[in-house]
């Protein structure tokens, strides 16, 4: 049977659209409400204009690529997993293509084209959209939801409202992380937010001067000054004119920030540069560039082995005579430039503020929603999707499935009488 319900969703963000066309697709009268004058803003800046819109890894590898509550996620990515949103793309004229770690892009490189498939299931549903005004409260008889309230203090009545209006970090996109005060007031508890997937300030000068300087297939570790190794990922990483950034920065990036939740400590990023080769093996490549180049200065003969850029640093963090010639190098001191090469240590001294996040960690509290439904287990009728929730996940386009998961599953269920 076909729902009456009136549905009113709060955000046109990739949670919000799918939840109201999923909504309406069920027979649901179904409002969208949002306050920028266009939708899906932040689709439109994702993966670098090019939304990086899902990953081709199964459940629990998508899970696992969670560290914000990814077990919170299984229904919602059951009901409607990876596989589903492709095909969701691709009926609507979307050719997909897959790239480097499973990740899914619009084979236009458009992430425009993703938001325009997005409007047109909107209008094929019938969906009604109220643009350029936000909701400032959610109106309820203490136990079940009634409405909304527009910041014009308009009322709008509804039996069932979906918030998802994103987190707090680019809010230039409209996502100011108005859905946690919403949710607060009706007695949500919020998990503090904080930022995920973020650039990281590092102390050393000679490393901000590297900036623009970018490493392919290195190690990073992330250790406390006592030695205690956090987290560590292997690809590409930036060197930028605050510290660094590139994506196995922002892979380890929650575990600094986590950290500095609880301790007023730097942190050491160790980086090896030569991760394919153990310490013998590079003394024996050393070696050989000490014979290939032997009458060259120090910083004129280790163009083989590291990138222009990188040389005067590592002779310095190694202290070394810049004035020697190669073959004057002695066996301790090719001791000491591996030990560089193998671990080029900065110091870490926080990360970039919240609005350059990526991802906000944090948000509406799980524990208070059913997983199954998106429904908060707080008030009736209300429902969340998206990253208003206390979810995060890396890069890779495990958030923007998992919003398209959580807003199937909050449009699905909000949508039936029951
Ligand atoms: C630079 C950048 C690149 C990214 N790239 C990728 C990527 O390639 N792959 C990936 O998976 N993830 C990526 N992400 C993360 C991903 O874009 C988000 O996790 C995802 O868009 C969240 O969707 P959402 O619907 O929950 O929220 P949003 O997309 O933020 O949408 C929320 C919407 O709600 C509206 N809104 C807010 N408050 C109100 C209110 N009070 N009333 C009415 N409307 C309101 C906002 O204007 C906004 O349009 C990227 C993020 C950034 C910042």
């Amino acid at each position: 049977m076909k729902s009456k319900l009136k549905v009113v969703v709060v955000g046109g963000g990739a949670g919000g659209m799918m939840a109201a066309g999923k909504a309406a697709q069920n027979g649901a009268s179904v409002l969208l409400i949002e306050k920028n004058k266009r939708l899906g803003k932040k689709i439109l800046i994702s993966g670098k204009g090019r939304c990086n819109l899902t990953n081709t890894a199964n459940i629990e590898e998508i899970i696992n690529n969670f560290p914000g509550n990814g077990k919170f996620l299984y229904s919602a990515l059951t009901n409607f997993s990876n596989l589903d949103l492709m095909a969701f793309f691709k009926e609507r004229g979307v050719e997909l293509k897959i790239e480097r770690g499973g990740r899914v892009f619009p084979n236009s490189d458009s992430s425009g084209e993703i938001v325009k498939a997005l409007e047109n299931y909107l209008a094929e549903q019938r969906v009604q959209i109220l643009r350029g005004v936000s909701v400032v409260d959610i109106k309820t008889n203490g136990e079940k939801v009634e409405g909304v309230i527009l910041a014009d203090s308009r009322e709008i009545l509804g039996d069932r409202v979906i918030i998802a209006t994103g987190g707090a970090s680019f809010p230039g996109t409209g996502s100011t992380g108005d859905g946690y005060n919403l949710a607060q007031r009706l007695g949500h508890s919020i998990v503090p937010i904080r930022p995920s997937l973020i650039p990281l300030e590092v102390k050393e000068e000679w490393a901000k001067d590297l900036q623009g300087l970018s490493l392919k297939n290195v190690t990073v570790i992330l250790q406390t000054t006592t030695g205690k190794k956090l987290a560590q990922a292997f690809g590409e990483m930036l060197f930028t004119h605050f510290g660094v950034s590139g994506p196995i920065i922002l892979t380890i990036s929650r575990k600094a920030v986590d950290y500095w939740q609880k301790n007023y400590l730097p942190l050491i990023l160790k980086i090896d540069l030569k991760p394919a080769l153990n310490k013998e093996k590079l003394d024996q490549r050393l070696q050989r560039d000490i014979v290939k180049f032997s009458n060259k200065q120090i910083k004129n003969g280790l163009g083989d082995l590291l990138p222009q850029r990188l040389i005067m640093p590592v002779i310095n963090l190694a202290g070394i005579n810049v004035d020697k010639v190669m073959h004057q190098i002695t066996k301790e001191e090719r001791r000491k430039i591996i030990d560089v090469l193998k671990g080029l240590q900065v110091t870490l001294i926080g990360s970039r503020p919240l609005n350059e996040a990526i991802v906000t960690a944090g948000g509406v509290n799980v524990k208070e929603v059913n997983p199954q439904t998106m429904e908060s287990k707080l008030i009736k009728g209300l429902y969340f999707a998206g990253e208003v929730l206390d979810i995060d996940g890396l890069t890779g386009g495990y958030n923007l499935q998992a919003a398209f998961s959580t807003g199937y599953t909050a449009g699905n269920f909000a949508s039936m009488l029951n």
